[in-house]
Order: C-alpha cells, then sequence, then structure tokens
C-alpha cells in the first residue's frame, strides 16, 4: 500500500479499521484530538487536500474559506446535512457519502423498531423484568401490524429496502416523495395526504432545511389516534414537541424513534413517554456495516488521489459535472 502525498483533516473518532487505513494512505491530522483545534487548523490549513468527517461534524463555508486546497470531503453516513455539498459544488471540492452498503442494516433496524413500537414487545420485556408476570398477563396490544397500510416518506435506497421487507408481513405500502415514482406503491405528494391514508407511517427523509420539521402537529394529527410513527431518517425532520404532544394528549398511538432533533440530547417528556420506543441512532450500527462504509469512505479518498473519480459523489457534487 503507498503513502499518498496528500494531508487529510480527520475531523471525528473514526473506527480503528478505517483509521488505520487512512494512516497509512495520507498524512492524517486528527482535528478531534488537538487540544486546540484552532491553532492546529491555522498551522496546517493550506497543506490540507481532503477531509473525512461524519455525522454532527461540520463542513460549512467558514471552514472551506479556511482550506484554499481542499479537493474532497468524504463523509461517513449516507445523510450529509452536516456537510454543506451545495458551497462544496460551486467551489468545485467534491463531496462523498456512503450509500447502498448500509440500505440493508437500516431497514432492518426500522423494521425492529416499527414491531416493537405495534407490539410494545420492550415494554412487554420490562413487564417481565419488574417481576409483574406472576400477577398476571401483559396485556393485549391494541395495534397490530394485520390488515395495515404503511407509509414510507421518502422511498429512495433505504426506503425501498424496508418496502420489500414489509411486503412480507402484508402491509400494504404507500409513499411519499418530490417526485412520483409511477411504480406499484400508492404515491402521495404531501406528506398530511399520506398520514391520512395509513395506519404507521415511516420517516426515511433526509435532514436539513428541505425537511425541517416535515411531521408536524398537521400531519400526526392525519396519522390519527390509532396510528404508529417511525423515524429512521433524521431527527430534524420532526417538530419533536409537536410530537411529544401528540404522544402524550392521544393525537398518535405509538412512536418508534431512532433520530432526534439534538442528538445525543433525548427530550426527557419522551424519555417518559411509555408509547415511544428510542433507540440511540443505531440503524446502521453493526460491525459488519460500519465497516463496509468506513471501506467506502477511504476507497472515496484514494480513488480520488489515484485516479481522479470519487466512488459515490452526492448530487450536488457530481462527478463528471453535469
Ligand atoms: P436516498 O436514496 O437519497 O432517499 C431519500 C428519499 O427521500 C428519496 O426517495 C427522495 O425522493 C426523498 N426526499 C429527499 N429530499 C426530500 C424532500 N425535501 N422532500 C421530500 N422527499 C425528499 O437516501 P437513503 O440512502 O435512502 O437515505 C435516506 C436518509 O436516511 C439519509 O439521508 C439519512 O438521513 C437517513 N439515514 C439514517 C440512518 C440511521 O442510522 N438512522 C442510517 C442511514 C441513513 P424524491 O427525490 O422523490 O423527493
Amino acid at each position: 500500500m503507498t503513502k499518498l502525498d496528500v494531508d487529510l483533516l480527520v475531523m471525528t473518532q473514526m473506527r480503528e479499521y478505517v483509521l488505520d487505513q487512512l494512516e497509512a494512505r495520507f498524512r492524517a491530522h486528527k482535528l478531534y484530538e488537538a487540544s486546540d483545534p484552532d491553532e492546529m487548523l491555522a498551522r496546517i490549513a493550506p497543506d490540507i487536500r481532503a477531509i473525512a468527517t461524519g455525522a454532527h461534524k461540520y463542513v460549512d463555508v467558514a471552514l472551506m474559506d479556511k482550506l484554499p486546497n481542499l479537493e474532497i470531503v468524504s463523509n461517513f453516513g449516507v445523510g450529509y446535512d452536516n456537510v454543506d455539498a451545495k458551497s462544496a459544488g460551486t467551489r468545485g471540492i467534491i463531496v462523498t457519502n456512503t450509500p447502498d452498503v448500509l440500505s440493508d442494516e437500516v431497514a432492518d433496524t426500522a423494521i425492529g423498531l416499527m414491531i416493537n413500537a405495534v407490539r410494545e414487545l420492550p415494554q412487554a420485556e420490562q413487564f417481565l423484568r419488574a417481576g409483574k408476570w406472576k400477577s398476571g398477563e401483559y396485556p393485549l396490544t391494541q395495534n397490530t401490524l394485520r390488515e395495515k397500510r404503511l407509509g414510507i416518506a421518502g422511498l429512495g435506497r433505504i426506503g425501498k429496502a424496508i418496502a420489500e421487507r414489509a411486503e412480507s408481513f402484508g402491509l400494504s405500502i404507500a409513499y411519499y416523495g418530490r417526485t412520483n415514482q409511477n411504480i406499484a406503491y400508492e404515491y402521495h405528494d404531501t406528506l398530511k395526504g399520506l398520514a391520512e391514508h395509513v395506519d404507521i407511517l415511516i420517516s426515511v427523509l433526509p435532514g436539513g432545511a428541505a425537511t425541517d420539521k416535515a411531521f408536524n402537529a398537521e400531519v400526526f394529527s392525519a396519522l390519527g389516534p390509532t396510528g404508529t410513527f417511525i423515524n429512521i431518517g433524521r431527527g430534524s425532520a420532526v417538530d419533536e414537541a409537536a410530537l411529544i404532544a401528540a404522544l402524550e394528549n392521544g393525537t398518535i398511538r405509538s412512536a418508534g424513534l431512532d433520530v432526534f432533533a439534538k442528538e445525543p440530547h433525548v427530550p426527557d417528556a419522551l424519555l417518559a413517554l411509555p408509547n415511544a420506543v428510542l433507540l440511540p441512532h443505531v440503524g446502521s450500527g453493526s460491525v459488519y456495516t460500519r465497516n463496509a462504509m468506513g471501506q467506502l469512505l477511504v476507497d472515496n479518498l484514494t480513488n480520488w488521489f489515484e485516479t481522479g473519480k470519487p466512488i459515490s459523489p452526492v448530487a450536488e457534487t457530481p462527478f463528471p459535472k453535469t
């Protein structure tokens, strides 16, 4: 493995499997370890040609302004709302993400959350662990997956992997997105319209300004008192206060959430709700899948500097340019 004559800014702690490769191929500068990150940046800024980053580590215009020779930002994760990709595109900086390799894992997690939220499996386990079974059976759940309609907001790579799985449960499927894909599933051009039509609503929408607080009081009201809301996309797409109110006052019946507006902070009001199943953003969180994502992050960087072609550039920074 030859070392490339490239200085790389590593903005976030990476798995050892990834970091070992980055250090073998690049002069890796670990910003997250610096006692004075501003001083470190000022010292190495002109040399930096690449960035490796991940969730909650922002690559914004202010940072790009400091790095005159930046060519590529390789992001760990398919969601890249932590990178100002539009501004990168206008500057000719490539942004890459890690699509496809995580779709099946995230879809598995979404299905797990859905079953847990609908059939109350975590609550039933708590009941058993608390020794309550000896005094009587866990109540029958009001909800079931039988004869239900599932709505998927964001029928992209992960959304389609969820739909494939959901079909085997016998769920009828509808979806919302900006584009009618003209496929067998029923299309709705508004979130409210989809929510009105379904029993279970799963969000796989990306974060960012375009989807900010898209799931609001009106959407939860449309989902209705027997409805279940699942979020595997981004927390920013949900008006969390409206969701908490909807769960508290019975506007919807239950929720399953893997993502939150201000991670790792989860509002106390959500923690207190018995009808919310909560996960700490573990959608893609297996060693197998995180290694695959890490490999794609590394391969995007090495391909760029060895062949001049990124593997998975995002839509805002297409390659070759359209
Ligand atoms: P994708 O293939 O790009 O799919 C995104 C879907 O959302 C597309 O179908 C798109 O359809 C729709 N969409 C995008 N922007 C929209 C907007 N402004 N309004 C309405 N619909 C919009 O992405 P993916 O690979 O499935 O990943 C989706 C998201 O999942 C990521 O962005 C990330 O935030 C999240 N994610 C979460 C985890 C986790 O651990 N929980 C893991 C991986 C990914 P149209 O273009 O037709 O609108």
